[in-house]
């Protein structure tokens, strides 16, 4: 391998580093992008809903109007670049199945900020919901991997942490010289010995494909459990969600019997179900629910862009530009979301 000299070295190509990646990039930044395609990405499972309204308190994303407009210029610029559609609006429909989610939705009908995500259908139990999507991961990577390729700046390898030098102003590994290395590993983040202090609590995750000779819901069918039709013809069922340790990335039987059961009391009836697919991935989901951002506070060229837990679709874009301020223009982090929230032992 020839030797290289770049401005930031990243360490996985989910969602998180290959759009930061992307977005480095369209600063004028050199990079080079590793990750190993047999480790498991939860990228590559996710059904990419964005949905600004979650939990059975029916709680509004902070700061979502800037979220979902980033998002959406994101992922439309991208569409524009590659000219492929990755970005997909549909309206949710949510059934509501208990006293505490329609006790929420009482209160949300009068707050003023609710009324451009929620609508009432005239049915109690039924909300109509604005502003949600669904991104086609696996289609926007595939392109984004291709690029990289393309620009010689993708390299397929398992990072083993002692390969890594550390110095004041610059790390090496291997044959690449970088200012700095941002490690985007998802869950596995856990496991890197500069940032495992940080409280990750991995969840994983199910999800099925169906085949079905019924005509596919046109809305996002939310009871709990969601369904969700595609552009390209699938039925996406999901997804389970598991925090207890130990985790593995397999599929399961009792996960694939939960979703079919809930399916049966989904308010829609769907003929000749078969299971096309099913997928298992661990979501990278953190403690106190916000993502990771920062630098090691005693190796400065060490950083991470991590912990977007269920919502990478929705949080990744607006955080690779406040990540990139960061960096070049230092600008301060949220609060919320700077890994200086937690102590490093
Ligand atoms: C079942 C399921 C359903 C989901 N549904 C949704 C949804 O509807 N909407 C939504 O927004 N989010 C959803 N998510 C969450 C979403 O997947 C994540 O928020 C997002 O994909 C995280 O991206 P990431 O890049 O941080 O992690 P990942 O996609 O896990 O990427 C990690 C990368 O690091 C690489 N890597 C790790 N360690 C090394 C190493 N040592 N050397 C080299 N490479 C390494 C891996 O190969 C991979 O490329 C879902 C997740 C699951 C599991």
């Amino acid at each position: 391998m020839n030797e290289q000299t770049v401005d930031i070295l990243i360490v996985g190509g989910g969602l998180a580093g290959s759009l930061l990646a992307w977005q480095c990039i369209q600063q004028g930044k050199k990079i080079h992008l590793i990750f190993d395609p047999k480790i498991p990405s939860a990228s590559k499972v996710a059904a990419g809903i964005i949905n600004p309204v979650t939990g059975q308190r029916l709680v509004l994303q902070n700061n979502a109007n800037t979220l979902l407009n980033t998002c959406k210029s994101c992922y439309q610029s991208l569409e524009e670049r590659f000219n492929t559609t990755f970005y997909f609006e549909k309206p949710m429909r949510r059934y509501l199945r208990h006293h505490k989610e329609e006790s929420a939705w009482k209160k949300r009908q009068n707050d003023p900020n609710y009324t451009d995500y929620l609508e009432p259908t005239g049915n109690p139990k039924i909300i109509l919901q604005h502003h949600t999507a669904y991104l086609d991961t696996q289609a926007l990577l595939n392109c984004l991997h291709h690029e990289f390729k393309h620009q010689s700046m993708l390299e397929h390898a398992t990072v083993q942490f002692d390969d890594i030098d550390i110095h004041a102003s610059h790390i090496r590994w291997r044959h690449i010289t970088a200012q700095r290395i941002i490690f985007c590993e998802g869950w596995r983040g856990q496991n890197n010995p500069w940032f495992r202090y940080l409280p990750f609590q991995p969840a994983k995750g199910e999800i099925l494909d169906l085949k079905t000779s019924s005509i596919s819901p046109e809305h996002i069918i939310n009871c709990g459990r969601w369904l969700l039709a595609t552009d390209d013809g699938r039925l996406r069922l999901g997804a389970t969600y598991h925090v207890q340790q130990p985790l593995d990335e397999l599929i399961s039987p009792q996960a694939k019997d939960t979703l079919l059961t809930d399916l049966k009391d989904m308010p829609i009836s769907l003929e000749d179900i078969e299971v096309v697919q099913q997928q298992a991935g661990i979501r990278p989901t953190t403690l106190d629910k916000q993502p990771f951002l920062g630098f090691h506070p005693k190796h400065h060229a060490l950083g991470i862009f991590n912990g977007f837990g269920s919502k990478g679709s929705m949080l990744i874009p607006y955080y690779t530009q406040v990540f990139i301020e960061h960096v070049e223009q230092q600008k301060a982090l949220p609060k919320s979301v700077d890994i200086q929230r937690f102590t490093c032992a």
